[in-house]
């Protein structure tokens, strides 16, 4: 029955152009700090994006690609914003190494699923609703970023400012589950937490040294313990240094760690919970520790004020025939920026397929035509209603 429905028909119709579009993009390598092969890619966007009715900002960046801001003003209601990134984490030369390719009913190459797809796939449905639907909103801003998977430190600036004036953000962050999409997402905190000890001689004055990496040994076990005490609280201690001689007693030890949590209620906990431990006494007297915090991913939580939005996602799925999956996942996006801000977000638009990460990232291309065609019912139904949110 859904495969009647005329938005999945446009949707396969333009399906050979789409794969000879996306291969392009995929064929360009585009790790976040492979400025030049992000702005190559990003010169093909800007393309796209003006086919499709945007008019194009370049945000000029030094260190990491330009990030790309696209305006269509239309005579409606409300302002919508669309977010993609398009760098992937692959070193320049993964292309070469592990071209686009398709095979069994899947397409791969470096950042197809993490998403060079899921950009693809808004600015293809932009399209395919066209006028008069684009013209019923006040405006529709698109941010194309350059570095969202290194955490977006040049782009957030933007993300926020766009975001601020915008009534609904859509994100095109991919998924597993074929019927799904992203409504809430952990929060994380990035930490780095240094201890300063005393060196000296292991054997002739062992009690003269403070032994930074035994009071780190202890500062681990007490953090770590925090996992799972507080609800949806995860910790992790993913690299320790320090030292550097067996006979001597080490000054200086460091741990790298994360915390992640579901709401901004238990992060908040969490995050005094860390800082009590910091602030407590120490196991080996005089020892310095210093915590360093940062960056910050707020969480993306389902709030009431998101719920208009899911609703129009959950109906739009019906009319294709999917029962929509709401999912709550661990994993930060830009919409973590832009769900921490308060505005109304729905993410995990992107395409369906696997192994995001992972050299053996692919999308599934059988499901790519409903896929658009839910997008384009997402925008379609918020053209007439996003002035109610
Ligand atoms: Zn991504």
């Amino acid at each position: 029955m859904d495969e009647l429905h005329p938005d999945v028909q446009t949707a396969t119709a333009s399906i050979p152009a789409f794969l000879e579009e996306l291969e392009s993009w995929v064929s360009i390598d585009s790790g976040s700090y492979d400025k030049d092969g992000i702005d190559r890619l990003g010169a093909l966007v800007r393309k796209r994006m003006e086919r499709a009715g945007f008019q194009v900002t370049v945000y000029p960046q030094v260190e990491y690609g330009d990030h790309l801001l696209g305006i269509h003003t239309g005579q409606g209601r409300g302002h919508l914003l669309l977010l993609g990134h398009i760098d992937t984490v692959y070193p320049t030369g993964d292309v070469t190494r592990r071209p686009f390719r398709i095979a069994d009913g899947r397409a791969y190459g470096p950042g197809i699923f993490d998403m060079k797809s899921g950009v693809l796939a808004f600015l293809t449905a932009l399209e395919l609703v066209g006028n008069p639907v684009l013209d019923s909103f006040e405006r529709i801003s698109i941010i194309v970023n350059s570095d969202e998977e290194i955490g977006s430190p040049s782009s957030t600036p933007l993300v926020r400012e766009v975001a601020a004036a915008a009534d609904a953000v859509l994100v095109f962050e991919p998924v597993r589950a074929p019927q799904s999409v992203v409504v809430a997402r952990k929060g994380i905190a990035a930490y780095t937490l240094d201890v300063q000890g005393r060196s000296a001689h292991a054997g002739v004055m062992p009690d003269a040294g403070r032994n930074a990496i035994l009071e780190l040994a202890h500062l681990i076990v007490a953090l770590q313990a925090l996992h799972g005490s507080i609800p949806s609280v995860s910790i992790n201690v993913g690299a320790v240094s320090g030292g550097g001689r067996r006979n001597v007693v080490p000054e200086n030890a460091q741990a790298l760690f994360e915390m992640r949590a579901a709401n901004q209620q238990t992060f908040t906990a969490a995050k005094a919970a860390i800082q009590q431990i910091i602030d407590g006494n120490r196991h080996v007297p005089d020892t310095n520790v210093i915590l360093t915090i940062g960056p910050i991913h707020q969480p993306l939580e389902a709030l009431p004020a998101s719920e208009p939005l899911i609703a129009i996602a959950r109906q739009s799925g019906k009319t294709l025939g999917l029962e929509l999956d709401m999912l709550h996942i661990g994993g930060a996006s830009d919409g973590n920026t832009t769900g921490g801000m308060g505005i109304p977000t729905l993410d995990g638009l992107g395409l369906i397929g696997q192994n995001s990460h992972h050299p053996n990232e692919h999308i599934i291309l059988a499901e790519i035509p409903r896929r658009l065609a839910l997008i384009c019912g997402i925008i379609r139904s918020l053209s007439h209603s996003i002035d109610y949110f």
